[in-house]
């Protein structure tokens, strides 16, 4: 046996499953081996919203994101239409927002730090599971271990090659980064005037059956500031007839002063949580976006963060009794403050989406304000204070 643990995926989830396994479990750590096929600093699309789970979730591992360069925003803005309601948390920030190459990589160092280690620049190709153990193939030989977590995204191999067949729930997502400032050639004309340092969704494509929202960040980019716009659509309405998805990004944009046609668009999509959704195998199990990221907003760090806090009890527990089916791993996350927040928005993507009338999402984003925001706090922005915290239970003895 190689390893113990083979984790494929250096994101967030993949990394945050070895930093709470360590913590639990601290002599794991050398029989621990992360497979990633990319080399950090590495790009990922992403527009870094962290929410403070996210800072709170990596606060009990001992991390502080605040080492990472970041753009904290006080107020984030719910929109239809430009107006709706605005949340902001007494005496801290709302959102703090990374770039994914340096919170990534910055995240890596913090395993490496903790004696566990990362493989760069390995491809994992096919992972099979036999009754002693699982093999896993890749473009620089195979290795051998006794579970293995796919933690390798919403396009992952890990997945495909435990439920070959298996539904997949994936949203669309366009993302776009600009100056701060709008382009003269709009000023010029009159044009918008940009926005301050808040974050904005604006949920007015809905009517459109586009079933999601445009977003507008402030960002820094190597120190400089810039601004992180993109488009989610969750593709619950992909049976109707749509706009091209760049359509009401650039509507947006050049509302505010910036024409979409000067900018690079990159696209990638996002895995969502429902509760139909496979999650192990025995002796696989999955975190992170190949289980499934937050169907409402698309928010998938902290969201991988906390599926590694699970997935680490459970493995945890699954080397302490040398029973490697992971049949509670499903139970253990949906029971999870973790899986109640991810099933609230599933049911509320649902119900928010499908009823594209205009003046429904007028009220749902304006005049409803304190249900929203009631609801903003519960499911959204307080879950992962509910979750169990990482402590040192088993550091002692072999598993
Ligand atoms: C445009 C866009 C904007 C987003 N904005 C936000 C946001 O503002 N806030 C937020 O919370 N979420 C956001 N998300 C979602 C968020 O990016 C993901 O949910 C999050 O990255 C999931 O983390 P993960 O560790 O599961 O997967 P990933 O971050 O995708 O990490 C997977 C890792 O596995 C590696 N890998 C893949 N295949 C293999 C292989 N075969 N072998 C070895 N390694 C492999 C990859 O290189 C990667 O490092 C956004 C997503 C997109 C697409």
């Amino acid at each position: 046996m190689d390893r113990d643990l083979i984790i494929v995926g250096g994101g967030p989830s993949g990394l945050s499953t070895a930093l709470h396994l360590q913590r639990i479990a601290p002599h794991l750590a050398p029989r621990i081996l992360i497979l990633e096929k990319a080399r950090y600093p590495r790009l990922k699309l992403c527009a870094g919203g962290l929410v403070p789970d996210a800072e709170l979730i990596l606060q009990r591992l001992g991390l502080d994101t605040s080492e990472v360069p970041h753009v904290d925003v006080e107020d984030i803005h719910f929109d239809f239409e430009g107006r709706g309601l605005k949340i902001r948390i007494p005496k801290r920030h709302a959102l703090r927002v990374i770039r994914r190459d340096e919170f990534d990589s910055w995240l890596a160092t913090k395993v490496r730090d903790r004696g566990m280690e990362i493989r760069e620049g390995i491809t994992v190709r096919n992972i099979v599971p036999d009754k002693d153990g699982i093999t896993v193939e890749t473009d620089q030989g195979r290795f051998r271990a006794q579970v293995v977590v796919g933690a390798d995204g919403s396009n992952g191999i890990t997945r495909r090659c435990i439920f070959p067949g298996a539904p997949v729930y994936t949203a669309r997502v366009l993302e776009v980064l600009t100056p701060s400032q709008p382009s003269p050639k709009f000023s010029e004309f009159g044009g918008g005037q940009g926005r301050g340092p808040a974050a904005y969704f604006d949920f007015f494509p809905v009517p459109d059956n586009i079933a999601g929202y445009v977003w507008d960040f402030p960002t820094q980019v190597r120190g400089e500031p810039m601004r992180c716009w993109g488009i989610y659509d969750t593709n619950i309405l992909a049976n109707k007839k749509r706009p091209q998805l760049k359509e009401p990004l650039a509507q947006e944009m050049s509302r505010l002063g910036f024409d979409l046609n000067d900018y690079e668009i990159k696209g990638h999509p996002i895995r969502w949580f429902s509760p139909r959704n496979e999650m192990s195998v025995p002796r696989v199990l999955l975190v992170g976006d190949t289980v499934g990221a937050d169907p409402l907003f698309g928010e998938g760090i902290s969201i991988a963060l906390g599926y590694g806090a699970v997935a680490a009890r459970v493995i945890c527990d699954a080397i302490r009794g040398n029973d490697f089916s992971f049949r509670d791993y499903r139970r253990r996350v949906l029971l999870s403050p973790l899986g109640q927040t991810l099933l609230a928005r599933w049911i509320t993507a649902y119900i928010v989406y499908p009823i594209k009338w205009k003046w429904f999402q007028i009220l749902a984003w304006r005049i409803m304000k304190p249900i929203a925001r009631a609801a903003a706090w519960m499911f959204v922005l307080n879950w992962g204070k509910r979750m169990r915290p990482s402590l040192p239970v088993w550091d002692r003895g072999k598993g």
